[in-house]
């Protein structure tokens, strides 16, 4: 199989080399971290006051670990390491309480990020000659940009499509016979379940790949994507946190992701104790972000659960590859690839005072795509009234939901004493998608 590099160099470097880059690159990521009121505190607290504390990539144990509501308590700016004035760019994730992440990249920091796209991109076979329909959301979503921006480095024709509107989504692929897609799995399943609509066979299309991340998704589902629409399927992971797509990615074995460990450092923990565990244990994901000046986070439990491959990959790149992930260590849902979690929905029903105090999230599939309903019981008078007042309390039920979620939720009201109560801890979420 030809192995196809972006950079040969650094992808295939001796591990020895690469443990030195992350420790000269760890310093000086410390050496920002110091810089912000989020680290400072925690930093000197573990005794580390300068870079030269960290003497060894085993000193990356002594720093505390970040969690989601670290960055969240620290809104806006107490992770900032840099001057406003040198950031180029913020993204930005939805937070658990409505209070969202946020992440500032400087010029270097893009270029960076962009530079890990494009490793990823020719990893796994995209070249310049390539029509890229990029159709992950653009906007505070790391996925659109971030592609997009590795794409172009590439010198991959760029369509920035963006989410949503299948129809416009296969009018363009057949128009401009886009050759490799960008896109959350269960979006591409429902696009190829609406070819037919369209008049459109694969003979019309030239795709040959799609990069699907965003959203777990199964081995299973990746065959079933490669059969109907005669592509190759690549894994592609990353969180905004720790700047968006390009953290992991299959290069053309198909057999995992690899980490860029010239980028981040990864860690497997065990969830509940915080030990660092063995390559092949499965446990939950650590990460480091070594190259990012204007928001330097280190040790991000990202609640995803993986375990890294002890083996070599067969196309000779030294960068361990991450295994798919297999769960979360939360109630975080991901509804077609939008994060949602279920304390965002709690807080804004429950400040509703038509609203009962009994509610419940249902998950389902509707054809490939996740589909959302909210629940809620409201006082009986209110059916009592007319019907238009119904179908307004519901339609401020789901803007209120929709300002919050960036999804819009079916929404169903229902009397009081309808829905299931549980004795003991309230089950709130009801996910009955299929685990195939
Ligand atoms: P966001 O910060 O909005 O980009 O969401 C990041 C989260 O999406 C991760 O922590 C994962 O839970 C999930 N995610 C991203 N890519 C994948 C993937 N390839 N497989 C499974 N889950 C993913
Ligand atoms: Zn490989």
């Amino acid at each position: 199989m030809d192995i196809p590099f972006w950079n040969k160099e650094i992808e295939t470097a001796e591990r020895s080399r690469l443990e030195q880059i992350q420790l000269e690159r760890l310093k000086v990521t410390v050496g920002w971290a110091l810089k912000t009121a989020l680290y400072r505190k925690r930093l000197n607290q573990a005794g580390i006051n300068s870079p030269d504390d960290i003497k060894s990539l085993g000193d990356l144990r002594r720093i505390p670990f970040t969690t989601k509501d670290d960055l969240r308590v620290s809104f806006p700016k107490g992770h900032l390491a840099v001057d406003m004035v040198d950031v180029l760019r913020i993204h930005s994730s939805s937070g658990t309480t409505g209070i969202p992440t946020v992440i500032y990249y400087s010029r270097e920091d893009v270029d960076n990020w962009t530079d890990l796209l494009a490793r990823s991109i020719v990893g796994a076979g995209g070249t310049r000659a390539d029509v890229f329909q990029n159709m992950m959301t653009y906007g505070f979503f790391t996925g659109g940009l971030g592609l997009h921006y590795g794409a172009e480095r590439v010198g991959m024709t760029v369509i920035p499509i963006s989410g949503g509107n299948t129809k416009r989504q296969i009018q363009t692929m057949r128009d401009f016979r886009s050759t490799v897609l960008h896109v959350t799995p269960s979006y591409l399943l429902h696009i190829h379940s609406k070819l037919g609509d369209e008049g459109v066979c694969l003979e019309d299309l030239a795709l040959r790949k799609a990069f699907i991340g965003a959203e777990p998704h199964s081995e299973n589902t990746r065959r079933k994507l490669q059969d109907l629409l005669r592509i190759e399927a690549f894994n592609s992971y990353g969180l905004s946190e720790l700047n968006g797509p390009g953290v992991a990615f299959e290069c053309v074995c198909r057999k995992d992701m690899h980490v860029w460990e010239d980028g981040y450092i990864a860690e497997i923990i065990d969830p509940k104790t915080g030990e660092v565990l063995k390559d092949g244990q499965e446990g939950e994901l650590v990460l480091t972000n070594i190259v990012r000046r204007a928001t330097p986070i280190l040790r991000y439990r990202t609640r995803d659960l993986a375990f890294l491959h002890p083996q070599g990959c067969d196309c000779g790149r030294t960068h361990r590859r991450l295994s798919r992930i297999l769960g979360r260590t939360d109630d975080m849902l991901i509804i077609n690839g939008v994060n949602v979690f279920p304390s965002q929905i709690e807080e804004k029903i429950m400040k509703i005072p038509e609203v009962a105090t009994n509610y419940l999230i249902h998950v389902d599939k509707k054809g490939a795509l996740d589909r959302l309903t909210v629940k809620v019981e409201i006082y009986p008078k209110l059916f009592l009234g007319e019907v238009s007042k119904l179908e307004s309390l519901k339609h401020k039920i789901v803007e209120e939901l929709r300002a919050s979620i960036t999804i819009s939720p079916a929404v169903e009201l229902h009397e009081p004493g309808s829905l299931p109560v549980s004795e003991g801890k309230a089950k709130r979420v009801v996910d009955e998608r299929p685990k195939d």
